[in-house]
C-alpha cells in the first residue's frame, strides 16, 4: 500500500481548482439557445397600389407551428394588398412580396420566445407578449396572432389587418399616436394591447372614405414596441 504524501493533497487540489474553473468557463449548464429556423413563403405577389415608394417584403413562417407560411403570407398579402383601408391607400407607398432577396422588409409569423429573440436583438421588450416592427424586421407573435388581444376578440380578421398594419406602420417610419377622442376609430398607430383609452377597435390605417385615421403622437420609451 502506497504512503499518502503532502504533495499529493497539494496535486488534488490543484487538479479540483482546473477542473471548477474550466466549468466556470465552459458553463455547461446553460443551455445554448437553439438557432431559429423559418420557411419563406414561396412565389410573391403583383404590386399593390400605385405609390412611388415600393416596399419589397418575404414572408417567413417559423417551422414547426401549425401555421403554414402559404397561408400566412395569403393573410399577410391581403392586408397591404387592401387599397382602399390600408398604407396604399395613402398613395405613397406600395407593396409587393417577393420570394426571395433583396427585400426592404420581412414579416415574421414566430413563437413568442422566438419573437423575443428576434426583437430583443433590436432592443426592444416584447415580454412573450407583444408583436414588434422594428428596422427591416415586422415579428408577428404566433399566441396573439392565434389568441388575439383583448380588444378583438371573436375578430380574427380586424386584429391580424390591426398587427400587420402597426408593425408595418413602424417600418414606414411612423410612431405611436394615442386616441384623438371617445368613439372615434382606433388609430393602428395606437398601441391597442394597453387599452383603447375611449376610442372603438380599428386595423385599418385608412377609413372607408380615405381618411388617415391617427390621433395626438406620444412620447413612448425607446425600448416600448
Ligand atoms: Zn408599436
Amino acid at each position: 500500500m502506497k504512503r499518502w504524501k503532502p504533495w499529493h493533497g497539494a496535486l488534488a487540489l490543484a487538479l479540483v481548482a482546473t477542473v471548477t474553473a474550466g466549468l466556470l468557463w465552459w458553463q455547461p449548464w446553460h443551455d445554448e439557445p437553439a438557432p431559429l429556423a423559418f420557411t419563406t413563403a414561396p412565389g410573391g405577389s403583383a404590386r399593390f397600389g400605385t405609390g412611388e415608394h415600393l416596399y419589397r417584403y418575404k414572408v417567413r413562417v417559423e417551422d414547426g407551428i401549425r401555421e403554414s407560411p402559404e397561408q400566412f403570407a395569403a393573410e399577410v398579402d391581403a392586408i397591404l394588398g387592401d387599397t382602399r383601408r390600408g398604407w396604399a391607400a395613402g398613395n405613397t407607398a406600395s407593396f409587393q412580396r417577393m420570394p426571395a432577396d433583396p427585400v426592404d422588409f420581412t414579416v415574421y409569423l414566430a413563437s413568442p420566445s422566438s419573437t423575443d429573440r428576434i426583437c430583443g436583438q433590436y432592443g426592444l421588450d416584447t415580454g412573450g407578449w407583444v408583436n414588434c416592427g422594428v428596422q427591416h424586421q415586422v415579428v408577428i407573435n404566433l399566441e396573439r396572432w392565434t389568441e388575439l388581444s383583448e380588444f378583438y376578440q371573436g375578430r380574427p380578421e380586424l386584429y391580424h389587418a390591426l398587427a400587420v398594419n402597426h408593425e408595418v406602420g413602424h417600418i414606414l417610419g411612423n410612431g405611436h399616436v394615442d386616441c384623438p377622442g371617445p368613439g372615434a376609430p382606433a388609430p393602428v398607430m395606437m398601441q391597442q394591447i394597453k387599452g383603447l383609452h375611449g376610442c372603438v377597435p380599428n386595423g385599418w390605417p385608412y377609413s372607408d372614405a380615405g381618411t388617415l385615421l391617427t390621433g395626438p403622437p406620444v412620447q413612448a420609451p425607446s425600448n416600448a414596441p
